[in-house]
């Protein structure tokens, strides 16, 4: 299965690919992820990436081109792959199309998270997560079952993310805006575009997006 998922920040692309790796056992591949790693060991990426992140700005296309041809190639996505936070940008997304068509690989969907803008702002502001496994929780929405514990693995070192401040979150609501949205058209007119309403409660959007997935024939998860 070769997924994208597509929505502005805080519209749950973490949260549900998450659960989507665990259900049908493909890797979930979060270029935001990628970039903190490579920010915090100091690499030569990192100390280019960081100020942009900061300021809530777009790191440059050759930079994520590179990342992901090299991403998608490890034994991990042998069945396959979901892309949480890439393509960001339409030359992104043709670099993509060139790199999947030359190794044969068709993507089975590009799923849009629909999330109204004050609904972001406030999911961004009470996100945090695990220090240890990385599981996201929020201050309102899912918090750990006890308190200060988390979930998954038991630790209990919590981290916020430095970009999800009020001021930063207004710049990165305009990057999406400006430079990601137009991707939208580009995969409708392919087909391949499916929309869901992100509003909803976490297990409600899993459920519409497992419901496109057997929808476009991708074998219900084995578990
Ligand atoms: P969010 O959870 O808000 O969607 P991410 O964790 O995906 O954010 O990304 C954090 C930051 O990393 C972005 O604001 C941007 O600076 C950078 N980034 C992540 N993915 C990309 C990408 N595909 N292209 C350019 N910049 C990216
Ligand atoms: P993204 O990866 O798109 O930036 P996240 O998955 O990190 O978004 O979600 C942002 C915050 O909102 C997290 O704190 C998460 O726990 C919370 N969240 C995610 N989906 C929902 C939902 N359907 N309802 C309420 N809160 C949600
Ligand atoms: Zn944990």
């Amino acid at each position: 299965m070769e997924l994208i998922l597509l929505g502005p920040p805080g519209a749950g692309k973490g949260t549900q690919s998450k659960l989507l790796e665990t259900r049908y056992g493909v890797a979930q591949i979060s270029t935001g992820d990628m970039l903190r790693a490579e920010v915090k060991a100091g690499s030569p990426i990192g100390l280019e990436a960081k100020s942009v992140m900061d300021a809530g700005g777009l790191v440059s296309d050759d930079i994520l081109v590179r990342m992901i041809g090299d991403r998608i190639h490890r034994p991990d996505c042998a069945k396959g792959f979901i892309l949480d936070g890439f393509p960001r940008t339409v030359p992104q997304a043709e670099a993509l199309d060139k790199m999947l068509h030359s190794t044969a690989v068709d993507l089975d969907a590009v799923i849009e998270l629909k999330v109204d803008e004050a609904v972001l702002v406030e999911r961004i502001s009470g996100r945090f997560t695990c220090g240890t496994c990385g599981t996201g929780y929020h201050d309102k929405f899912k918090l750990p079952k006890k308190l200060g514990v988390c979930d998954a693995c038991g630790g209990t070192e919590f981290i916020r993310r430095p970009d999800d401040k009020a001021e930063t979150v207004h710049a990165r609501l305009e990057a999406y805006n400006a430079q990601t949205a137009p991707i939208l058209p580009y995969y409708k007119a392919q087909g391949r575009l499916y929309a869901v309403d992100g509003m909803a409660e976490m297990d409600e959007v899993e459920a519409q997006i497992e419901a496109v997935l057997r929808k476009i024939g991708v074998p219900p998860a084995g578990v």
